[in-house]
């Protein structure tokens, strides 16, 4: 048993912060949370000496196996097992215990994620939408993939008029995906502005409907403001970048923001991915941090992702930047920590027993040097970071035990 003492605490919640908290962890679990209590006897006790102690931070949208295609040779898993390693040790590094890998390589993300899990590998939990539901021509296959074969047959599922959507995403979803993915964009960006094709809106309901009879949420890749509302009239359970780069258009209609915000469902906007890609001669991150403040003032869920392992977004540090432009658009640091958090943890569906810090809940935590109310950049001074009770990435411990 770990007992956690003189800690700044912020729950995850929302609530206001609590000082000279005491969180002790039992095994993988937090068994009490209480301001100035007396550890438990027999407790090893960590005294944080004020420093701040909230819940490990999920990042809703990455790509786990990475995607460079340079990097992807033949496939097999040979190649994939190093990037899996290094993917997992820079998320807990930067307190992410948490991700949502959205589109991936199978089965090696499902059999990475089931090792990682049964074994107690040093890694983040991982749900994942496995091979994506692509258009023939469309993106990304056939744009930043380069029409790669092996991409094609192990990340994708090409859909053409032939394609028997319900066996897809049976075959999918009982081959272990935990969401389903689907793209509705027409964007060439490597060949911009010339459009490639999508898929068509009964395509997509079917994707969606299979994937509901299944039992498996829908994540859609959105780059046009405009198809967000065919996205809520489809009832897919998240919304991916909603702006693009190189989109030209951003109408947000009273209307849409109506619409997202009864229909509950997620929007992940990937700002930090958006921004390190936007083309300078059009950029377009101006136009969605616009849109997204938009949608929090409309009361729409935004869910905290960077589509990070995708080139130039590494993984784990760029959840840090995510929560600089969160706050840039005027989010308190607490909000900012409550939606990547808490927030992130319903959008996920990662089990309820994550995304805060509460009695009885996964001892999933950071410990932080500075105080990140005072200043959201302090999210990046880590101290500490616990995985289910157990000591994942450490700065500080050997200095205060
Ligand atoms: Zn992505």
């Amino acid at each position: 048993m770990l007992a956690f003492v003189n800690a700044h605490l912020i729950d995850g919640t929302g609530a206001a912060p609590l000082r000279n908290a005491t969180v002790v962890v039992n095994g993988a679990r937090i068994e009490a949370v209480g301001a100035g209590a007396a550890p438990p006897d027999g407790a090893v006790v960590v005294d944080l000496g004020g420093k701040t102690l909230l819940p490990a931070f999920s990042d809703a949208h990455v790509h786990f196996g990475g995607t460079e295609l340079l990097t992807r040779p033949g496939l097999g898993g040979r190649d994939i097992t190093y990037d899996y390693a290094l993917n997992s040790r820079n998320c807990l590094e930067w307190g992410v215990v948490s991700v949502r890998s959205a589109g991936d390589f199978m089965p090696d993300i499902v059999s990475y994620r089931d090792d990682a899990a049964s074994a107690g590998l040093p890694s983040p939990r991982i749900v994942t939408a496995g091979r994506m539901f692509v258009a023939p021509g469309g993106h990304p296959h056939d744009t930043v993939f380069g029409g790669n074969e092996a991409i094609r047959e192990n990340a994708c599922v090409i859909c053409d008029g032939s394609t028997d959507i319900d066996a897809e995403v049976k075959a999918l979803a009982d081959s272990g995906a935990d969401w389903i993915k689907a793209f509705l964009s027409t964007m060439n960006k490597m060949n911009y502005p010339h459009p490639v094709p999508r898929l068509p809106n009964e395509t997509l309901r079917k994707i969606t409907e299979a994937a509901h009879k299944y039992g498996k949420p829908v994540m859609l890749h959105v780059e046009d403001p405009k198809d967000a509302e065919e996205a809520v009239d489809l009832g897919v359970d998240s919304i991916e970048h909603f702006i693009g780069v190189g989109v030209t258009r951003f109408d947000i209609s009273d209307a849409l923001l109506g619409k997202l915000r009864n229909s509950g469902v997620f929007v992940v906007p990937t700002m930090s991915s958006i921004k390190a890609h936007d083309f300078p001669d059009v950029p377009v991150y101006p136009h969605l941090a616009e849109a997204i403040k938009k949608l929090l003032d409309a009361g729409v869920k935004i869910g905290v992702g960077t589509d990070s392992a995708i080139p130039f977004v590494p993984l784990g540090e760029s959840i840090h930047i995510e929560f600089e432009l969160l706050a840039s658009l005027g989010l308190k640091p607490l909000e900012v920590l409550r939606m990547a958090t808490k927030g992130n943890s319903e959008l996920l569906r990662a089990g309820d027993a994550t995304g805060t810090i509460e009695t009885g809940k996964l001892a999933d935590i950071v410990v932080l040097e500075a105080d990140p109310l005072d200043d959201i950049r302090n999210t990046r001074k880590i101290g500490l970071v616990m995985k289910e009770g157990r000591i994942v990435a450490d700065r500080i411990l050997s200095g205060i035990v």
